[in-house]
């Protein structure tokens, strides 16, 4: 009988190592921006980014905005508070649906070390703060993390679960000015290699069906981001949402989202090629609402779990 493998899901990854079941707790901060928006390296930001359609949990839409020359911050009070709101609501939902014990509070939106860093360890240690909690995962960008950032994260990860999220998108610089990343690999390589050199845990992000990518390109990206030493790896397909650059090269014809079929095939050979010790943070991502405009099969990500799970087990791999 052919023996079946069970993925090292972060979940699992969490469930061996703290013997509870530990979940992120997404949380969206206003005042925080990009330097891929704001100017600094480019304006309009990545062609498929539209910060509202992936931040739910984004109350406060006032003007103001932080970077990292910031002088003060007058909104950190307000910063405070709605970290502590949103990270209330979603402890006690996912306490009452899964039974989750500890948590792992995830700022999410936006690039959240691209701010004075007062205010970043301000809100770092307050969410360290709150009852069962037990690390952070921040998403961030490789170009928009200080060597001091990084050096004050190393000292947490002592006594807390810390992990850096970082953006890679694809390992080619072509497809990454297409997109108007802002950022090159070299700049990714650089920030991966210094952050691993702190211990710090390192999640890598990529996307399938950037434009003019092929299968065997989306496929040169994994095996280098494996070799970059990475923890954790996320994968997400490009769809294309209301009010972004995308949206343009879509309406014109000029750009054709990746298909379902080659989406989940490429993922399987992906998670096929991962060694053991990276831990998978996620298979898809879907968007439920009318700003989606295509590919219309990513309007529902519990569908498509089913799927790519039916798929991993018929190759013998256990999601
Ligand atoms: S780096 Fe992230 S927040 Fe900045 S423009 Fe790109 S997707 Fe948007």
């Amino acid at each position: 009988m052919i023996e079946k493998k069970q993925l090292n899901t972060i979940g699992r990854y969490w469930r061996k190592k703290y013997k509870q079941k530990v979940y992120k707790v997404p949380i969206s901060i206003s005042g925080f921006t990009c330097p891929n928006i704001d100017g600094t390296v480019a304006r309009g930001g990545c062609s498929f980014c539209e910060n509202e359609s992936f931040s739910p949990n984004l109350t406060d839409k006032s003007k103001f905005k932080l970077n990292l020359t910031t002088k003060s911050n007058p909104r950190l009070q307000n910063q405070l508070h709605q970290l502590q709101t949103q990270f209330e609501i979603t402890k006690n939902r996912l306490k009452k649906k899964f039974g989750a014990q500890k948590f792992i509070v995830y700022f999410q939106s936006f690039t959240n070390t691209y701010a004075p860093f007062e205010t970043l360890k301000a809100l770092y240690e307050e969410a360290l703060s709150f009852d069962d909690v037990i690390g952070l995962s921040i998403g961030t960008r490789a170009d928009s993390i200080t060597d001091e950032t990084l050096q004050y994260l190393a000292s947490l990860n002592e006594n807390y679960e810390i992990w850096i999220e970082y953006g890679i998108q694809s390992v080619f610089d072509t497809t990454l000015k297409k997109v108007n990343r802002g950022e090159d690999f070299k700049t990714i390589q650089n920030t991966i290699e210094k952050t691993k050199k702190l211990n710090l845990n390192i999640c890598g992000h990529l996307i399938f069906g950037l434009p003019n990518e092929s299968q065997e390109m989306m496929l040169q990206s994994v095996r280098q981001t494996i070799d970059l030493g990475i923890n954790s790896i996320k994968f997400h397909p490009l769809y294309v949402v209301k009010n972004t650059l995308l949206t343009n090269e879509y309406n014109q014809g000029k750009f054709t989202p990746i298909s379902e079929d080659l989406y989940i095939d490429t993922l399987i050979k992906s998670i096929k090629m991962l060694p053991d010790d990276i831990s998978i943070s996620r298979v898809t991502a879907g968007i439920n609402d009318d700003s989606l405009l295509s590919p219309m099969w990513c309007s529902n990500k519990h569908y498509l779990i089913n799927k790519i799970k039916k798929e991993l087990q018929k190759n013998n791999l256990i999601y």
